[in-house]
């Protein structure tokens, strides 16, 4: 595309129907994980810097250049780098426990709400645990409670799996409702819809 018909392009993206500017575009990473939502104007930017590649798109023509380019409403677009974020270590928090956890308890496996599930220290700090990524696992309450000041050893509960810290979160990026999302979005994020749990 050329420098006129960027211009132009630029201008009917400007121009654009107000239902229009309401459509929005799934960010995936260069690996095709989720990674952000944009409104469509912003994706347009993205794919004429080179920073994204179209997956996707709806069909729907939303520039035509005289030299017979078309231009498409895009639906789905990949980062053609990964997103810097995803460079650094991941950053200690709640929030990245229960993900890395997959928000289950450690000690009984089972799916919980973020509201139903508590930070537990393997290695009670009483006994010089510490609050690090190897000792930190999610726990549900009631066994939370049932483990009190003690190792699983001392408390003759089975931890599940080895605490360890991640280099990237595996539920990493938006999470989404399946009932607010564009179709054409469904084979890239359903692993990422927010889980209704059932105790
Ligand atoms: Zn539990």
């Amino acid at each position: 595309m050329n420098g006129g018909d960027r211009k132009k392009l630029a201008e009917a993206v400007e121009k654009g129907p107000q239902r229009e500017r309401e459509h929005r575009v799934l960010v995936l990473t260069n690996t095709y994980a989720p990674h952000k939502v944009v409104t469509w104007d912003r994706a347009i930017t993205m794919i004429y810097t080179d920073k994204v590649e179209v997956v996707e798109d709806t069909g729907e023509v939303i520039y035509r250049g005289k030299d017979g380019h078309v231009v498409h409403m895009p639906s789905v677009v990949r980062l053609k780098k990964a997103p810097p974020r995803m460079k650094r270590a991941v950053k200690f928090s709640r929030m990245n426990v229960f993900t890395r956890d997959q928000f289950a308890c450690c000690y009984c496996g089972r799916p919980k709400k973020m509201s139903e599930l508590n930070y537990d220290h393997v290695v009670p700090r009483e006994q010089g645990g510490k609050t690090v990524w190897e000792n930190i696992v999610s726990a549900c309450y009631p066994c939370n409670s049932a483990k009190a000041n003690r190792t699983p050893e001392q408390a003759g509960m089975r931890l599940l799996r080895r605490p360890v810290r991640p280099h990237q979160l595996p539920m990493m990026g938006p999470r989404f409702d399946p009932r607010e999302i564009d179709e054409s979005w469904v084979p890239w994020v359903r692993d990422y819809f927010i889980r209704e749990h059932v105790a």
